[in-house]
């Protein structure tokens, strides 16, 4: 995997040239040999495996795994070909052989025959190598997904080779790899790249492969305290690749999956632990007059439990002497924000500047606003900087905290600029992190000659496995609270032709003096209908709602600046009952008088997206209402998504169900990393596995943080090689 990066010039074919950071154990080993001096790849073949798959060296082909094996002795009729079978493998002579159609529609068709019956095979690519290898009376194996077309089974693009008679009563399973078309056409169909790794598994030499699991992680207590015992390396990957056994099989892939997952966790935990003891924080000694009298004076209400643990932790960070690393996550509502303002106060009481960046103005702003008014009566300067921040003020903003004079800066992406430098810049705090690339936040760290503590807060909460691989390297907190008083919101799903008794019931609401928000979608992809569509809908509940009795906000990103920012002070004013709105308003916003929350179309928004949207109500004492309109045709993931969205109110389960649904790939929240990309294992579906390799891991490294001990050296060694695969930032 390390030599991946490494295209030998063509000049310099001869002499094996190796990556720097190649430890020795590495050169010395034969799978960093280019991929070319594999007998039976040869240049040619060697850049199409390049191209199609990545593969460049010995071990790349050593790291591609089979899909599924082939076991040549289970041969199906084509008699019993029927709807519940979808993948099958037959055995049979071929009787006809023909081009038909022309242009996108021309393919090859021809009739496989067995005992029991015939078949139709067809391809539509590659048709002049396949008439060369396919003819009349010859016989072939042959396996795909059967699909029936006009009452007659066919399989399209199926993988086939000539039949050869096997020995009698072995079964053997071969590999089938994931492959191309392109290269099927040039003889790498699934089953061929095969014979390739036989020939690579018969060169390679166990200390090749060399163990890189400490002896005591590959025998160890399962949490039921019996003894297990992981598969060698070498053995696990002959296994994977040519299994003797299904149960061999299944031990290699359960090895190897673990592998994966436990060198992750090292990994992570090792830039967290060097992160620990060697980064250099200012220190937040004191808790003094600032922090003393907002607290007893100006806090308006009893913290909960969860926020006071988590400014405890935040203490005990920051006055540790090294740098604050820390992921804050919350459920929406649970109260971030008075977490941050209390934290940026203990900065200010130890001298230091903090600054609070939001992803969206309106955010910035409401923060800023909220900020100054709880700190009206205290002697601290808060200042807002977003890109519209008028020259004159910005001018001023800017000197101010060049200066040291501002205690506290709240702003957009507007605070990365070079321009703005602070005097001694102590705490930045990430609010709504999803929005903000890791880039963007690394600029922070460099306002300051020590690095400022840094806490991210999240929007909404992450899966704890998904948080575990993905921001492994922070420290963690969590709010699992929420302020008292608060009633669950009640969650229905409504079809569209039911919308006049829920706009009956938001004029009842409003007629309680509550304030109602109607959500459309705004997609990329069908911007421009759904931009209509919100057009439309404005229209048509002006028309139930009409002025002078109601008004009515309309918040879009295709509106100027100006008019967004109008319309959405109305509302927070509560000038204006209703607020319609594309998820703009999605993150953040906080108008506790809201009571109703309507979707439109809500089968288009993603889970945790209508589980944040959801969240823009509740967050008074009023009881509170969500209503998911949808068309009557759903699909089943969409009906899924809207069940757990009105059957639970908690973030934590939703974002569990999210990750079931949609995979890791695509929670939006989730660093940009190939942390999650793992070649066998999957954080859903292993996530036992994970929590094992995570508790193996920690414990290693509490013993031995630097695996200096002679028992680690060779995952030590292992993990030097792999060494600039993945590219760790600082920050989350
Ligand atoms: P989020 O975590 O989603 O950012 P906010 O910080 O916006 O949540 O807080 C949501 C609402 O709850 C705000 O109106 C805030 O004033 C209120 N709130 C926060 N903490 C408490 C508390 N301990 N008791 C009562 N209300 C609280
Ligand atoms: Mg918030």
């Amino acid at each position: 995997m390390s030599g991946r990066t490494v295209l030998l010039p063509r000049s310099n074919k001869n002499s094996v040239t190796l990556p720097q950071n190649h430890s020795i154990s590495a050169v010395v080993s034969i799978l960093g040999n280019p991929i070319e001096y594999l007998k039976g790849v040869g240049p040619y073949r060697a850049d199409l495996l390049k191209k199609e798959l990545q593969i460049f060296t010995f071990n790349d082909l050593l790291n591609l795994f089979p899909y599924r094996h082939v076991d040549r002795t289970r041969i199906n009729l084509i008699r019993d070909i029927g709807p519940d079978i979808e993948f099958i493998q037959v055995a049979g002579r071929i009787t006809s052989v023909e081009v038909l159609g022309v242009k996108s529609s021309r393919r090859l068709v021809a009739e496989l025959k067995d005992a029991s019956g015939s078949l139709e095979l067809v391809w539509f690519q590659g048709i002049a190598g396949l008439q060369k290898l396919i003819q009349v009376g010859a016989e072939f194996l042959v396996y795909g997904r059967v699909s029936f077309f006009q009452g007659s089974p066919q399989i399209t693009h199926p993988e086939i080779e000539v039949l050869v008679k096997q020995p009698e009563g072995q079964a053997t399973l071969e590999p089938v790899y994931p492959t191309t078309e392109k290269l099927k056409v040039k003889g790498l169909g699934g089953r061929q790249l095969g014979k390739l790794t036989q020939t690579l598994i018969n060169l390679v030499k166990e200390r090749d492969v060399p163990e890189n699991l400490p002896g005591h992680v590959l025998e160890y207590m399962d949490q039921e305290g019996q003894p297990q015992r992981l598969l060698g390396r070498w053995e696990a990957y002959r296994q994977i690749h040519f299994p003797t056994r299904p149960d061999l099989f299944q031990q290699a892939v359960h090895r190897l999956k673990f592998e994966e997952l436990f060198l992750a966790q090292v990994r992570l935990g090792m830039i967290k632990s060097k992160r620990h003891r060697y980064s250099h924080g200012v220190v937040f000694g004191q808790v003094g007059e600032v922090f003393n009298k907002f607290y007893s004076e100006y806090l308006p209400f009893e913290l909960t439990g969860a926020q006071k643990r988590v400014l405890k932790e935040i203490r005990k960070d920051t006055g540790s002497g090294r740098q604050m690393n820390r992921l804050l996550q919350g459920d929406v509502g649970s109260g971030k924000t008075i977490v941050a303002l209390l934290a940026m106060l203990l900065a200010i009481d130890n001298g230091y500047q903090a600054c609070l960046m939001a992803p969206t103005e309106i955010l910035a702003r409401q923060h800023y606003e909220g900020i100054s008014a709880l700190l009206k009566e205290m002697p601290v300067q808060v200042r807002l900087l977003t890109g519209s921040s008028k020259s004159k003020s910005r001018k001023e903003v800017l000197e101010m905290a060049k200066e040291g004079e501002l205690h506290i800066l709240i702003g957009t992406h507007a605070v990365l600029e070079e321009a703005v430098q602070f005097n001694n810049l102590g705490l930045a705090i990430v609010d709504e992190q999803h929005r903000f690339g890791v880039e963007q936040r690394a600029r922070l760290w460099k306002k300051a000659a020590i690095p400022p503590h840094v806490l991210v807060m999240t929007a909404t909460p992450i899966p704890r496995t998904l948080a575990m691989t993905a921001y492994g390297d922070l420290d963690y907190s969590v709010m699992d609270e929420l302020p008292p008083g608060r009633q669950p919101i009640v969650t229905v799903h409504r079809l569209d032709d039911r919308r006049p008794q829920v706009m009956d019931f938001m004029r009842h609401e409003i007629a309680k003096g509550r304030q109602v928000y109607v959500i459309f979608p705004l997609i990329e992809e069908s911007e421009k209908v759904d931009y209509e569509n919100l057009l439309r809908g404005y229209e048509n509940i002006k028309a139930w709602f009409p002025e002078p009795k109601y008004w009515i906000s309309r918040v879009d990103g295709r509106q100027k600046q100006e008019e967004r920012e109008t319309n959405m002070q109305r509302f927070l004013q509560n000038d204006t009952q209703i607020m319609v709105a594309t998820t703009v308003i999605e993150v953040g916003v906080n108008v506790p008088n809201a009571t109703v929350m309507v979707v439109e179309s809500a089968e288009k928004f993603g889970l945790s997206q209508l589980h944040q949207l959801r969240g823009r109500v509740g967050r008074g004492q009023e009881k509170s209402f969500c209503i998911l309109l949808t068309s009557p045709r759903l699909n089943k993931e969409a009906r899924e998504r809207l069940n757990t969205l009105c059957a639970t109110n908690n973030g934590f389960k939703i974002a569990e169900k999210d990750l079931e649904l949609r995979g890791p790939g695509d929670i939006s929240g989730t660093r940009q990393s190939g942390m999650l990309n793992f070649k066998l294992a999957n954080i859903v579906q292993d996530r036992e596995l994970l929590e094992l390799a995570r508790e193996m891991a920690e414990k290693i490294l509490d013993k031995d943080p630097d695996l200096e001990a002679s028992e680690n050296t060779g995952l030590k060694v292992f993990l030097q090689t792999q060494h600039g695969k993945t590219q760790w930032s600082k920050i989350s």
